[in-house]
């Protein structure tokens, strides 16, 4: 029989029970055995569903309070001396680590957290110390989760990150120098130790992640496989049969490494994102290992196919037969949603279409059943399928000609400003008339509890639209007046009307969809839900021109129009599947365009268009796909905003500052003005802007909106001059970090006042 496999589960539970645990716990709501027990809840929930639909290679030790990756540092021991001293329960030091911890006599900051890979997921990075000592803990969590299922009848198949991406992926501690991948051989012990207590425990199969391998990797961390796996792949008996797993890419380029994994069981490799390795992968398997096919998208809603993914099964198995081939989801589930049957407001035709974490969990199963026993013991199943991919591709809700039209009558053109930036800035300086160090905000000003119980009561029909506009408008004119109070020089309407910067763009274009609980964990106990793009993308009316133009109404002061960029809408939600992304941003650029073309037509001279994730788009490696993204993501920018006149400022704004090996992207963006996050990173960002002899505006950010702490006059113009060290007086701007919609009005209030006599100090004196 063809195995199936699920390469990890959500853990928040159906309606995010481990958020609301986790939290209370760190509210001091429930005890510690209350949340401990819930996290023993939820994993027994997990597996059961697993176990109930026939899925025969069920993980576990893919729960994690926090992150799989901090508890797996803790597991080795990898714990910074500023948390253990304090020899607090193994839990609080875990969550001190994950998020710092302040109180009762402690005081220590979170360790570093980053992106995992190219998902909204992000981790806790393993701070190593130059003498690092890794020891195993006395009761291993994998091990202990392992019993649990064991006890609950189910044999689960364990998963670890396996030591090189762990290494890999880790870092020195402050104030330390290690190279991580140094401490290999220090570190290949306590995984046999963990191996061969698995193997006791009943484990027959672990699942051993290698994620770096879709990796370009430093000749170092390439070389540590052999040596890591001609040991882990050789206690034949003494520990449980290996599966390495990739995902996220594919392997082809480090395909040489396959050679020392020879002695592990079974490689597991993406055929969602990477189709194309399989002929590669397989000719480069030992001749008894096995294929773990990863054909059901962990990354995304969609349903799968089950015709296309049955061939590429189909092909792996004429080549390596049923025995050595897995039917397996292309990654942890962990990056979609839990279940669809919890959505109850979905249009019943575009619901079909979708499938969640529990409805993958099935999808594994009937694929490995098809290709064992025949398409006709899943008849069923595979007509239903099929139907619905039918009604996907064919429907109206996803295909728009007129959309269609439009994409094909994009001109090359349309991608540029009619005169270059040089004669532009003349007409905007005489057309906006900006003083030197011209001061901004990013657009949002304080979301306050009346904003959002406002917004409530309106989604809820308890106050009629005429009412909530008029909140909406009395709002605005309060921010309006209180920045022509403070003596900002472009203002901005505020943004109270948006609940987030996507879902609010999204609700006015067609071919989006929301839902009600799809909630993936980006972080910690954080999680998001992303808007799904279902269909050709239009703009039916204008989206923030009311709103942008009573602002203007109100005051004669340059108002500035904040609109949220097309890869930002494109990359925070859940994208089409059915077509390449350049072709939706395509679309969301168009709309856009509109937009922003009717913004200068009601007045408003500035517009800004938020790119925050234009960054995090990026393949992760060097090469022809990474430099087919920057192509088309920059055409899009430019497309939505080009189609203004010589007089009309865009800004663009971006809330990190990584731009070493990027900067030729965000100058090929032609924006008129950039905001940048700067605030904790400045020198190195304006010398890179330096150094490429950047000839257009900026506003580095002159102080951190994630805190509610209020920067000093004397600390901002410390930072500016600071950045005149590096940067043109004449073209510098001078802005927070980013929007302040999380900050409350007292601290806005003051840094605001702050920020502009720290520009007008720096006005006087050139
Ligand atoms: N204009 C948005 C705001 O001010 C930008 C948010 C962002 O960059 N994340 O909130
Ligand atoms: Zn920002």
């Amino acid at each position: 029989m063809v195995q199936s496999s699920v390469l990890g589960f959500p853990r928040m539970g159906k309606l995010r029970d481990l958020k609301k645990a986790t939290e209370s716990y760190w509210g001091g709501k429930i005890s510690r055995e209350e949340l401990l027990a819930e996290g023993k809840r939820l994993r027994l929930e997990h597996w059961k569903i697993q176990k109930a639909a026939g899925v025969t290679q069920i993980p576990s030790n893919d729960f994690a309070f926090y992150d799989q990756v901090l508890a797996q540092s803790q597991l080795f021991g990898v714990i910074p001396e500023r948390y253990s001293k304090y020899n607090l329960d193994p839990i609080d030091e875990y969550f001190a680590m994950g998020r710092g911890l302040q109180k009762d006599g402690v005081d220590v900051p979170a360790l570093e957290m980053v992106k995992w890979f190219d998902s909204n997921y992000h981790y806790v990075k393993p701070a190593l110390q130059d003498n690092q000592v890794f020891k195993l803990d006395a009761n291993p969590k994998p091990v202990v989760e392992f019993n649990e299922a064991k006890e609950a009848g189910i044999i689960t198949r364990p998963v670890l990150l396996g030591p090189v991406s762990y290494l890999a992926l880790g870092k020195a501690d402050r104030g330390q120098t290690v190279d991580p991948i140094d401490k290999l051989s220090d570190l290949l012990p306590v995984y046999v130790d963990l191996l061969a207590q698995l193997k006791a425990a009943g484990a027959e199969d672990v699942q051993i992640d290698e994620p770096v391998l879709v990796f370009d990797l430093p000749a170092k961390v390439k070389a540590a496989f052999k040596p890591a796996y001609e040991k882990l792949g050789s206690l034949g008996a003494k520990a449980p049969r290996l599966t390495v797993a990739t995902y996220f890419g594919d392997i082809v380029h480090n395909i040489d490494v396959l050679p020392a994994l020879h002695n592990v069981h079974s490689i597991h490799v993406d055929l969602v994102r990477n189709p194309e390795q399989l002929d590669t992968v397989v000719a480069a398997l030992g001749p008894n290992q096995v294929l773990s096919a990863g054909v059901v998208d962990g990354r995304n809603i969609w349903k799968t196919n089950y015709k296309a993914a049955i061939e590429k099964v189909e092909a792996a198995i004429q080549k390596l037969g049923k025995d050595r081939v897995i039917v397996a989801t292309s990654s942890s589930l962990l990056h979609v949603p839990h279940t669809l049957a919890s959505e109850k407001k979905l249009d019943p035709e575009v619901a079909d279409w979708f499938s969640f974490a529990v409805e993958k969990v099935s999808e594994v199963v009937v694929i490995a059943k098809a290709v064992t026993e025949g398409p006709t013991a899943v008849a069923a199943e595979l007509e239903a399928n099929a139907k619905s991919v039918q009604s996907r591709a064919t429907s109206k809700r996803t295909n728009d000609p007129d959309v269609k039209a439009r994409q094909a009558a994009v001109t090359p053109e349309m991608h540029n400003r009619l005169s270059p930036f040089e004669t532009r800035i003349q007409k905007q300086t005489d057309h906006i008339k900006l003083p030197l160090f011209p001061t901004t905000t990013i657009g949002s000003f304080p979301q306050t509890g009346e904003i959002r119980k406002q917004r409530n009561l309106f989604t809820k029909g308890e106050i009629t639209a005429e009412q909530y506009d008029q909140f909406i408008k009395d709002e605005i004119k309060m921010v309006v007046e209180e920045q022509e109070k403070l003596g900002l020089d472009v203002l901005v309407h505020g943004e109270p009307e948006r609940n987030d910067m996507v879902q609010y763009f999204g609700e006015r274009l067609t071919g989006y969809t929301f839902t009600e609980k799809a909630w993936v964990q980006s972080y910690g106990s954080r999680c998001v839900r992303p808007p799904i793009i279902y269909g050709d993308i239009s703009r039916p009316a204008p989206m923030t021109v009311k709103e942008s133009q009573y602002a203007v109404s109100i005051s004669s002061k340059p108002m500035k129009g904040m609109l949220t960029g097309p890869i930002t809408c494109l990359r925070w939600s859940f994208p089409r599947d059915d077509i390449h992304q350049s072709q939706q941003a395509q679309q969301l650029a168009l709309a856009l365009r509109d937009e922003v073309i009717d913004l200068e037509k009601a007045g408003v001279s500035v517009i800004q268009v938020d790119e925050p994730a234009l960054r995090e788009g990026l393949p992760l490696r060097k090469g022809s796909e990474r430099d087919a993204y920057i192509k088309w993501a920059v055409d899009a920018f430019k497309l939505s905003t080009a189609g203004v006149t010589d007089a009309t400022q865009v800004h663009s704004h971006f809330c990190y500052s990584e731009f070493q090996d990027f900067f030729y992207a965000i100058e090929a963006l032609d924006a008129d003005v950039l905001s940048i996050e700067n605030s904790k990173s400045d020198a190195k960002l304006l010398e890179v802007f330096k150094a490429k002899d950047y000839p257009r505006h900026i506003g580095p950010g002159v102080y951190d909106i994630h805190s509610p702490r209020i920067p000093s006059e004397q600390e901002m113009k410390e930072r500016i001059e600071q950045m005149l060290v590096h940067l043109d007086p004449k073209k510098l701007w001078i802005n927070p970090d980013c929007g302040l919609k999380t900050r409350g009005w007292e601290e806005t209030r003051a840094s605001l006042s702050n920020l502009v006599s720290a520009a007008k100090f720096f006005r006087e004196r050139y």
